[in-house]
């Protein structure tokens, strides 16, 4: 079966309507909030025709590079402003064949240090919120919507993230993740290429048609570092999107 037809059939065999909207951004906005008891019942938000991988000159090369090669264009690339900046990129690191692609959004000073995505305090706590859902570290990957750090840890703009993004996808194309986790407001939307609040995206399966594997959207560690209470509404989206995945992988092997 194509994966996207299997992937509906899984959803649709969990009880998720799969929902495609004649009009994509009134879809993103009309979408219900799923406050406390997130379930896999939550409807599956199809945002249809967007591509969050704008692209430009060179975008297709990108998309038929292996990971060798990848990472080498990664890390000699100088297509935005931040190469002057960065100590080095940051690929992404983890297991190429996870079942979870975690997204955050760019890489902070000790990631520009190290190399390695969310290796700093938020890195931490994203550690302990995978093992709380039976995760190692190793098993899934790490990735960020920017492959080099914004000066002061800027909000990155929109051409420095567009620029990137031919990356990332390829990343998500060979990894074929059961799921996406997008940490945080940056991530989330410029993925999903919508303004909506990250309360709105809470709660949902999103299904975009540029992307394989569906998405759902948490608060980003740094946040739930400066404000612990939200860390229940974490967890409910990380179990969320656990049973998510044990559902996907029973249906494959059933
Ligand atoms: N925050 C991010 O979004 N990514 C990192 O790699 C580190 C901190």
């Amino acid at each position: 079966m194509k994966r996207d037809t299997r992937q509906h059939a899984y959803l649709k065999a969990m009880g998720i309507d799969v929902w495609v909207p004649r009009d994509v951004a009134s879809t993103v906005m009309e979408a219900p909030v799923i406050e406390d008891t997130h379930s896999v019942t939550a409807r599956v938000v199809n945002e249809g025709s967007k591509d969050f991988s704008q692209s430009y000159r060179g975008a297709s090369l990108i998309n038929s590079l292996d990971w060798t090669d990848l990472k080498q264009q990664v890390e000699n690339c100088q297509l935005c402003e931040l190469h002057a900046t960065r100590k080095q990129a940051v690929f992404g690191v983890g297991n190429q064949q996870a079942d979870w692609l975690i997204i955050g959004e760019a890489p902070g000073a000790d990631e520009d240090r190290q190399g390695e995505p969310f290796v700093g305090r938020a890195g931490q706590l994203l550690n302990e919120m995978l093992k709380a859902i039976g995760l190692q570290r190793e098993q899934v990957y790490i990735a960020n919507i920017l492959k080099c750090r914004p000066p002061n840890n800027r909000d990155p703009k929109p051409e420095e993230a567009a620029s990137c993004s031919p990356y990332l996808q390829r990343q998500i194309e060979l990894i074929q993740p059961k799921v996406i986790l997008a940490l945080g407001r940056i991530a989330a939307q410029r993925l999903l290429q919508c303004n909506t609040s990250l309360a709105r995206l809470r709660g949902q399966l999103h299904q975009l048609e540029t992307i394989s594997s569906p998405l759902i959207v948490t608060y980003h560690p740094a946040y739930l570092l400066r404000s612990p209470a939200e860390k229940r509404k974490a967890w409910q989206d990380l179990q969320f999107a656990r049973k998510y995945v044990e559902q996907a992988m029973q249906m494959e092997s059933g």
